[in-house]
């Protein structure tokens, strides 16, 4: 029997309500690993299945997070599914044009994600890459983060790929310095590392993208490749620093999910046996056009100038 290899994306998607005139809303669905698994499933050949784990509850909103992952081609085969909880909800407010966001998280299904660690770790073992990132680690109470890089790491020894996309939002943890420490962590158990120079900058302090590759190196990572908006993307690996130019992109009108669909398009040409310029190039060729349209999921795969 033919048994797909999985691409899994681990943490949390959330309902999303974005303005579309005075005090009226669209509702939809987003989350920084559930952007990338959505972009996964675009770019990767029908040999691959992509698979979100995270947790939801049993109620109407829950039940439609779940249709839409299905019609998105998502497999939620290892969702969680708690009684007594829902999933999460942010809101997104226009003012002056600027956009601002208000969430309601704290309490969500998906906090529980890694609360069953057995399941966890099976689903994690199966997978042939697990995805997950800074927020993924953030929302867990901090035993379960424990659990969560303890099954990456048996995962990993099985033959399991890890991605980790550090995203720091230093607001979702008790502190910076627990932030720090368990992005370094968690990325000395990854076979990729995918961060944004920006995050790193503020964060970390790191005076250059090299020097952000170079820590994430020192911390184990075996490879890392670093973000930087229209700047140079610089990847690294064994000591092997090189540095791509994205080029140049005409209409740049939000730049949400640029990020996590570079991760989902340099991922899926990686594994597909692609070499690590045609990742780069297709990573930043998807952002590229993701960041030319309004919202998180944008569907653009259609040849340049075609949509
Ligand atoms: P994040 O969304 O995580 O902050 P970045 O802003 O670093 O990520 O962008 C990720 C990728 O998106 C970049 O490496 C680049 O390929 C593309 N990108 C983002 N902003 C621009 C831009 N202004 N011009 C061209 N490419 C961009």
């Amino acid at each position: 029997m033919f048994v797909p290899k999985t691409f899994l994306a681990v943490g949390e998607c959330m309902v999303e309500m974005a303005p579309t005139g005075e005090g009226t809303y669209k509702m939809g669905f987003a989350g920084d690993t559930l952007n990338t698994a959505w972009y996964a499933r675009k770019c990767l050949p029908d040999s691959w299945s992509v698979g979100y784990l995270s947790a939801v509850g049993q109620d109407q909103v829950s039940g439609r997070m779940i249709d839409f992952l299905k019609s998105s081609g998502i497999d939620t085969g290892e969702m969680r599914t708690l009684g007594d909880r829902t999933v999460g909800l942010y809101l997104i407010q226009l003012e002056g044009g600027e956009r601002s966001f208000a969430y309601w998280r704290s309490q969500s299904a998906a906090r529980l994600l890694a609360a069953d660690r057995a399941h966890l770790e099976q689903a994690m073992r199966k997978a042939a890459l697990v995805y997950f990132s800074g927020i993924s680690l953030a929302i867990l109470p901090e035993s379960d983060r424990k659990v969560f890089l303890e099954c990456l790491k048996i995962a990993r020894s099985g033959g399991t790929q890890i991605a980790f996309d550090p995203n720091l939002r230093p607001r979702l943890w008790e502190d910076a310095a627990t932030m720090r420490e368990c992005v370094t962590a968690a990325a000395g158990l990854c076979d990729f590392v995918m961060p944004s120079f920006e995050d790193e900058f503020t964060h970390f302090k790191d005076a250059t993208p090299q020097e952000s590759a170079e820590r994430y190196l020192q911390a184990g990572a075996g490879m890392v490749v670093v973000k930087n908006g229209s700047e140079e993307v610089v990847w690294a690996s064994d000591r092997d620093f090189r540095s791509f130019q994205p080029g140049p992109v005409p209409n740049v009108v939000d730049t949400t999910a640029a990020g996590d669909s570079f991760n989902a398009a340099f991922l899926a040409t990686f594994l597909a046996g692609g070499d690590v310029v045609a990742s780069v190039e297709a990573g930043a060729a998807l952002a590229g056009r993701v960041i030319q349209h309004r919202g998180a999921l944008v569907p653009c795969l259609e040849p340049i100038g075609q949509d």
